[in-house]
């Protein structure tokens, strides 16, 4: 089946008067519920992620600084980054599901998995929280795949921003691939097509920059091309997806003029793709996307796509 993780836990992370707030998944949770989707699904046990698993992905200092910041009971952590008090809880599950998942589908128990998961995770670095981002979410659950025995994962990221979080944890590292594509210039200003990885991850990352303007049709267009050519390369077991939809064209802080039919299209591609090289297996979390209606219905379509492809692959 679809696995779904959608739950009132993730909305613990407060953050005050902040685009990445917690009425987001309201919307979402409210949207999908109408359309009686979570019924469709198999609901995905919260979990927590253990010290050891986030520690494949961070260094011991961001933990510890994390830890500080939830003794005094949060605060603002960075220019875009802030916490409560149960942020960090919050954000160890948001992980710690994101792997459950990955664990379900590597062991072939259910086909893919949608984690509608708070806060998101792409920027956070090896020792920074980032841009909203404490945990990696994305980056743990791929060295869990590693730990269960993968020998490649590929993320996919299509949320409007580089993810540079993950690409800086697995740049060196040739078991995971990262491709994002993304608005450039913008916001956090890495992702050059340059940057490629670096000693045996040489190769094994891959950015496509997209510029404000390009019509989006075009830019899915080169978006499918080089997802096609890498994945090919690549080979990988098992895709996971940072999936964000602030590249919507109401967006309030990202947007690259997509519709809601641009991010169906993209994920009937992404699980296609996987029918065809890793059994369908995908794992996908959540990222950005805040304009809250349009969320919702760009995460309809994404869950849709996934469903579609489970009901393909039985
Ligand atoms: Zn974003």
């Amino acid at each position: 089946m679809t696995l779904l993780a959608l739950d009132p836990l993730f909305q613990r992370h407060e953050t005050g008067a902040h685009p990445e707030n917690p009425h987001r998944l309201v919307t979402v949770q409210q949207h999908l519920e109408a359309l009686g989707l979570p019924n469709r699904c198999a609901a995905l046990p919260l979990t927590l992620a253990s010290d050891e698993q986030i520690l494949r992905a961070h260094t011991p200092e961001l933990l510890a600084s994390l830890n500080e910041w939830t003794a005094r009971g949060g605060g603002r952590i960075e220019a875009d980054t802030v916490m409560s008090a149960h942020s960090l809880d919050v954000a160890r599950t948001a992980a710690g599901t994101v792997a459950e998942a990955v664990s379900r589908v590597w062991r072939g128990d259910d086909t893919n998995a949608l984690c509608l998961v708070r806060p998101p995770g792409h920027h956070a670095r090896p020792s920074d929280p980032m841009g909203f981002c404490l945990l990696n979410s994305i980056a743990i659950a791929a060295t869990h795949a590693l730990s269960l025995g993968a020998e490649k994962v590929l993320v996919i990221d299509f949320d409007v921003h580089h993810g540079n979080g993950t690409q800086d944890i697995f740049y060196e590292n040739e078991r995971v691939a990262f491709f994002s594509s993304h608005r450039f210039p913008f916001y956090p200003g890495s992702g050059e097509r340059a940057e490629t990885g670096s000693g045996p991850g040489l190769g094994f990352t891959s950015n496509l920059p997209i510029s404000f303007g390009t019509p989006p049709d075009k830019a899915l267009e080169a978006i499918e091309r080089e997802i096609s050519e890498f994945t090919n390369r690549v080979r990988p077991e098992l895709i996971l997806v940072s999936a964000g939809f602030d590249a919507h064209r109401l967006d309030p802080v990202g947007n690259l003029g997509w519709e809601v039919e641009h991010f169906s299209r993209l994920t009937h591609f992404i699980t296609q793709l996987a029918a065809a090289v890793c059994h369908g297996r995908v794992v996908s979390a959540l990222e950005g996307g805040y304009h809250p209606r349009k969320l919702a219905e760009s995460v309809e379509a994404h869950l849709q796509a996934l469903l579609a492809c489970d009901a393909e692959t039985r």
